[in-house]
């Protein structure tokens, strides 16, 4: 019987990647591969992806650790360096490095490399996160095509805050305001995150950066990844591991959080937030066994789930659960513990077992 286990299918993964190609034919794509590939696993799912044009990742140890895999494709780090050692170990690496302030390019500026870096100059069109104010850009663009350290071609991009509602005018407000700010600059452009992607074509452009929808998941709001031809890539299951009858009155779990109305039957599964299940998913929450719905009564705890059985006799010791994947999508159980599904798929710990398919 296998306990935790995150099933990975990279047949699915690719499929998206095409879905990707689909829906934003004229673009290049960067595979967003942050936080563990969405939690996905790094190297393989880079390895995986021999289609993408290059990859993107949030900290130098993840550009790192892809090199160290044996990736050579063209790694974007999101947010740059702020460091000048690691500008350095950019420059040796090969890495792609984003620069949203002053004081990065200043850095740049100053510094002594083996060879220039390519670099993606971001604007702040309303996410108020990262990025320099869009007047700025031809100063800015100005001073990098001067500096001896960058590499000839020096892209702009910019990133959504809203693009996952579609009737949100934010999204259309912020592509205007990259659109006036970059009018002398004819470069290539990057905006598109998955939601971009799906929903607002108009942000396609040279490159796009889909993370989630990668994995199979819906980017949008009120959807799941089925809506937009997507096929989920990460299955979650784990097994019975114990069998138990309650009576009429009886408390299960930590807080005596949940009571029995009725004689019933709890099926105990060995997953828990300590391999990432969200602690916070309420009663009712759903599970699948043996292809049937059945839910979660009382507290997660960290290495157990409960389940109630009820009359159904059909559930034996040691039989499979899916917590989540294609037959129960992440986008409904993040819903039910309201969070949303990058932090789910964040979330799996290491103590879950990989397993790697491909159809
Ligand atoms: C994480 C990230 C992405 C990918 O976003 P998804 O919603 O997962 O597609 C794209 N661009 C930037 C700057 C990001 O930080």
């Amino acid at each position: 019987m296998r306990l935790a286990c995150a099933e990975i299918n990279l047949s699915a993964l690719n499929q998206n990647l095409a879905r990707v190609r689909q829906l934003a034919p004229k673009s290049r794509v960067m595979a967003v591969l942050k936080a563990n590939a969405y939690g996905h696993g790094l190297v393989t799912i880079a390895q995986s992806l021999v289609d993408a044009d290059a990859f993107a990742v949030a900290r130098i140890d993840e550009a790192l650790a892809l090199r160290a895999g044996g990736v050579v494709k063209p790694i974007v780090l999101l947010e740059g360096v702020f460091r000048s050692e690691d500008l350095a170990i950019a420059a040796t690496s090969n890495f792609h490095i984003v620069v949203h302030d002053e004081a990065q390019l200043y850095m740049l500026e100053h510094a002594e490399l083996v060879s220039p870096i390519s670099v993606w100059l971001k604007l702040d069109t309303g996410m108020h996160r990262l990025g320099i104010e869009p007047s700025l850009c031809d100063d800015f663009y100005r001073r990098l095509e001067s500096c001896k350290n960058v590499a000839a071609n020096i892209k702009l991009m910019t990133h959504f805050a809203c693009a996952d509602d579609t009737q949100n005018s934010k999204t259309t407000e912020q592509m205007a305001h990259f659109f006036q700010n970059i009018k002398t600059v004819h470069n290539e452009l990057c905006l598109a995150n998955s939601a971009g992607i799906v929903g607002w074509p108009k942000s396609h452009c040279h490159w796009v950066r889909p993370g989630l929808m990668l994995y199979g998941v819906s980017p949008m709001l009120a959807a799941t990844g089925k809506d937009h031809a997507l096929n989920a890539v990460m299955r979650l299951t784990s097994s019975i591991i114990a069998i138990r009858n309650v009576k009429a009155g009886e408390t299960v779990g930590y807080g005596s959080a949940w009571r029995a109305s009725n004689n019933t039957r709890i099926g105990v599964v060995a997953m828990g937030y300590g391999d990432g299940y969200p602690r916070h998913a309420p009663n009712g929450t759903p599970v699948i066994i043996n292809g049937k719905r059945f839910s979660i009564v009382g507290r997660v705890s960290m290495d157990m789930i409960t389940v109630e059985l009820g009359d159904d006799h059909s559930v034996m010791l040691g039989d499979e659960v899916e917590l989540w994947g294609p037959n129960l999508p992440v986008e409904e159980i993040a819903q039910f513990a309201t969070t949303i599904p990058y932090e789910l798929l964040c979330n799996i710990t290491p103590r879950v077992e990989y397993k790697y398919i491909q159809e």
